[in-house]
């Protein structure tokens, strides 16, 4: 395989191939046609059907790769994508090494760095995507402006995408930046042409496409863009003295920095970092991208709590989003910010933990290592922990059960005693765990 293949690189394609792509698509519809069409001789027995879905699967997957590969370029996202890297790049260093960038520059950009960032992820992500959370207008006009000024399309084509994005996660066909279609794919390259798992028929977000000045944002969203990035830019170093400064500091590095922080989310935090809640996605929790994508770094725990308006779930975990929202509740601009309990984040952790604990056995035993005694001693202690886990959580769940009937039932004043029951048994569970892991750590010290 290529490297353009291995990194999904989008723009390969000249005219001929694009042609020759054309035919092969026809010359496979007209086959199919014809194999509908045709009379079969004989009843097939059951391997011969199984064979027929099978091929007729493959071919239905070779006909949308194709489709794919010949997805027409998206010029203007295209132009602005590669042009503003490049230009960062190249101007930038020339113009500090020529020119002396004011403080107050310097401050505007810093300022605007967190604004257009947190816009995109207090924003477009938690609150117009995952309705994490509900914002005064104030608030929600800012942040959209914001968005707007960091030039990632419209709130409309943004949060379609991410709920794709979340409920095809990793299907190279239906997640619109698939990490499985490499990382330069999953980074910026699913904009640069108009892909399939596009859609842009908004069907998933009616409750966005009915807002009204959502849908002015939309309409004028090329000229909103030009606005910030160029009027207000240029206004402000106006203002400070500093017109071109101001343009390439705070316009052009601090869109293509803004541009790549959030892009890190798509690419990065899917393939680097832990998954301590589950494994069933490829989304990775990681610190030191948390410190550049604004504490969307714990990506792990967004997709499988994804209307959760924390996404470093722990108090200590580095997110000044949830600090942002979690601080604008204080002032009455945000309300119902929506969580998920203690209770069931570590239910998840736990349940991970047990299974990262039985990968590393099977790992173990499938080197071919000496250890089958010590393993079996293990495995045994792995199940019987397992065994009061799955106990602890039927209880778990008869408690739930038992909450819900009072509070139906409005015995309200009882509620803290169950809660208070539950926390202790989650208390000896989480105990339990932690002996159980610091168990695992000695006993693959002496085998590495
Ligand atoms: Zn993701
Ligand atoms: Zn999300």
């Amino acid at each position: 395989m290529s490297i353009k293949n291995t990194v999904g690189w989008p723009l390969k394609f000249s005219r001929k191939s694009l042609k020759t792509i054309n035919a092969h698509v026809t010359a496979f519809r007209t086959y199919l046609n014809n194999r509908v069409t045709k009379n079969i001789p004989k009843q097939p027995n059951e391997t011969d059907i199984s064979n027929i879905q099978t091929t007729s699967m493959n071919e239905a997957i070779d006909i949308r790769e194709l489709e794919y590969k010949k997805a027409p370029i998206n010029w203007i996202p295209a132009a602005i994508l590669i042009a503003t890297p490049i230009a960062a790049v190249i101007i930038t260093p020339w113009y500090l090494m020529t020119h002396q960038v004011s403080a107050p520059v310097w401050g505007v950009f810093g300022a605007f760095m967190v604004w257009t960032g947190m816009s995109i992820t207090a924003g477009y992500h938690r609150l117009l995507s995952h309705r994490a959370y509900k914002a005064h207008p104030i608030v929600r006009n800012f942040l959209l402006l914001g968005a707007t000024f960091a030039v990632q399309g419209s709130a409309f084509d943004w949060a379609s995408s991410h709920r794709d994005h979340h409920r095809y996660v990793d299907d190279p066909f239906g997640d619109p930046y698939s990490v499985k279609r490499g990382f330069f794919f999953s980074h910026m390259g699913w904009m640069l042409r108009n892909y399939p798992s596009r859609k842009m028929d908004f069907k998933n977000i009616p409750d966005l496409t009915k807002d009204k000045i959502l849908q002015i944002q939309h309409k004028y969203y090329g000229l909103w863009v030009l606005v910030t990035n160029v009027g207000l830019v240029a206004a402000l170093g106006w203002l400070l003295g500093d017109v071109w400064g101001s343009l390439v500091i705070v316009g052009l590095l601090r869109l293509v920095l803004t541009h790549h922080f959030t892009f890190f989310i798509n690419s990065f935090c899917h393939m680097f970092g832990s998954r301590p809640y589950t494994d069933t996605n490829s989304g990775r929790d990681n610190f030191f991208l948390a410190i550049f994508t604004w504490g969307e770094g714990y990506h792990n725990y967004h997709h499988f709590f994804q209307y959760d308006y924390r996404n470093g779930v722990k108090w200590w975990q580095y997110d000044p989003t949830k600090w942002l929202i979690a601080g604008l509740s204080k002032v009455g601009l945000t309300t119902e910010l929506r969580t998920v309990d203690d209770t069931t984040i570590k239910h998840a952790e736990v349940r991970m933990q047990f299974k990262q604990a039985q990968q590393k056995i099977n790992t173990a035993m499938s080197a071919g290592l000496d250890i089958s005694h010590t393993m079996k001693i293990f495995q045994d202690r792995i199940n019987f922990e397992h065994d009061a886990f799955m106990q602890t959580v039927a209880e778990w769940q008869a408690l739930k059960a038992q909450k819900i009937e009072m509070k139906k039932n409005q015995y309200s004043e009882r509620l803290h005693e169950i809660d208070d029951k539950f926390k202790q048994e989650y208390t000896r569970i989480e105990e339990k765990i932690l002996e159980h892991n610091s168990n695992l750590k000695m006993i693959f010290r002496p085998i590495g």
